[in-house]
């Protein structure tokens, strides 16, 4: 089926790559509704020099049938690691080319989806019709912020991950960071006090670049979290991957020791970590979902810190700053927290009550319903989407659907998928699309 108007909601990494896709394998028209300029998002819009790539530019090409596009196009090694922010220039560039080639069957709407429409026959009844053609049959509306309603055959939701999760209990502290991603947040902290980072994942890595950049910075920057464990790095050379033989693994704890045992006799233990990477979805939907809880409770940090690493530029000066004592990282929870009248807040961690001049929240994406953000909120509130397993995501089916005509792809199908935030899985979600009615 084919000559559809798709609204994709969102430019970021996942909406341009669906609709590059879109475009070029399909006569589908497409509407793109972004706020910003399409090809920043997230990980890529801001990101300061110093933010590295966590994937080889091997691995970060847009285009599923041509690996080395990235790596060509920023006239790099495959193997090396590449500034996020020349990735936001080149997804940017990827979305020009596109609309080169393909304009007229192109739309870019600059506005916020705040709602969707329930699904109905005919034209809208009053307001802008943002694409001229749509196919007989239901459309959606798309209800923005500034622009009104935009009719779609078929809307693709991209919109990223859920917003972050809040675990620092004083929420509308001056000296507390709920956002550590706002432009200029972070160098707005004085560098005379200390900071305490709450979580110790690759935002936390990311933050801690940012404060010490500048070489200013005299006072600590300390992390905590849970089980006090940063991510790995990755090494210089690449490890083959290790293909695992997983058939006989009955259940997550056969699963678990077969990693363990394979990672021990392994010359290095991310060859075992990458050859999982291709079978991680299989292996998660095949889990029952009390171990997918399990999972989550007990070893998905682990899993993260050896699967989501360090460039080993990025390693080398964490441990660095660990090393000079301007970089903490500890294990624990946070006890108790009280905000004294001159500033700051006074934190109860394991070791004792510390003062911080500031904290900042790396806890990472949150669960829905709380960290939905309005437009999935509205998904959800007006019964057009449900919240997927453990409120990771949205829930969808096999083919990614979320309702008639409605699609997910990115970060948000996470809980029926495991691996569905990096760029390899987020670009074959795209070219799914094509196929969606086969
Ligand atoms: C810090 C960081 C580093 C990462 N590094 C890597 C890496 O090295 N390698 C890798 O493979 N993956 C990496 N990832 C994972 C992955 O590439 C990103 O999560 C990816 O950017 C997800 O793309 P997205 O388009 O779904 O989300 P985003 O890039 O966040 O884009 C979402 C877009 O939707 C728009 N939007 C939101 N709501 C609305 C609305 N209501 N209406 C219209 N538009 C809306 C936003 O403006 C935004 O542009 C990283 C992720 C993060 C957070």
């Amino acid at each position: 089926m084919t000559g559809k108007t798709v609204a994709v909601v969102g430019g970021g990494a996942a909406g341009v790559l669906a609709t590059r896709e879109l475009l070029r394998c399909s006569d589908d028209r497409v509407v793109l509704i972004e706020p910003d300029a399409p090809g920043g998002g997230l990980a890529y819009g801001s990101a300061r020099p110093w933010h590295l790539l966590n994937s080889r530019a091997g691995a970060m090409s847009a285009d599923p049938a041509d690996p080395s596009d990235f790596a060509r196009w920023a006239e790099c090694s495959p193997a090396s690691f590449q500034p996020r922010a020349t990735y936001g220039r080149y997804l940017s560039d990827v979305f020009a080319r596109t609309a080169l080639s393909y304009g007229d069957r192109l739309e870019v709407v600059q506005d916020r989806a705040v709602r969707l429409g329930p699904p109905s026959s005919g034209p809208p009844s009053s307001g802008p019709l943002s694409c001229g053609t749509l196919s007989s049959g239901t459309l959606r509306r798309i209800y923005t912020e500034k622009s009104g309603q935009i009719a779609a055959d078929e809307v693709v939701v991209a919109t990223g991950n859920p917003a972050a999760a809040q675990p620092f209990p004083l929420r509308d502290h001056p000296d507390y960071i709920a956002d550590p991603w706002r432009p200029g947040v972070l160098e707005s902290i004085p560098s005379d006090v200390p900071v305490l980072l709450v979580g110790a994942g690759l935002t936390a890595v990311d933050v801690v670049l940012t404060l010490t950049a500048d070489g200013n910075r005299d006072a600590p920057v300390t992390a905590v979290s849970r089980r006090g464990q940063l991510p790995l790095s990755h090494i210089s050379e690449v490890p083959p991957a290790i293909d695992l033989r997983l058939a006989e693994c009955r259940n997550l704890r056969d699963l678990v020791r077969a990693v363990r045992v394979a990672a021990a006799g392994a010359e290095d233990w991310r060859a075992v970590v990458d050859g999982l990477r291709p079978s991680i979805d299989r292996i998660w939907t095949s889990l029952t979902e009390a171990e997918q809880e399990t999972f989550l409770r007990h070893l998905a940090r682990p899993w993260e810190c050896h699967r989501h690493r360090m460039a080993p530029s990025v390693g080398a000066r964490v441990d660095a700053l660990r090393d000079e004592g301007r970089f903490e990282v500890r294990a624990g929870g946070i006890r108790s927290v009280t905000a004294p009248p001159a500033g700051g807040v006074l934190v109860e961690l394991e070791a004792g009550v510390q003062w911080f001049g500031a904290v900042v929240n790396c806890a990472g994406p949150g669960r829905l319903p709380a960290s939905a953000g309005a437009f999935v909120n509205s998904l959800l509130n007006d019964g057009h989407a449900r919240i997927g397993p453990h409120g990771l995501g949205l829930d969808i089916d096999v083919q990614g659907r979320i309702a008639d005509n409605l699609w997910l792809i990115g970060p948000l199908r996470r809980g029926r998928s495991w691996e569905t935030t990096a760029v390899p899985e987020i670009r074959s979600q795209a070219r799914a699309l094509i196929d969606r009615h086969k």
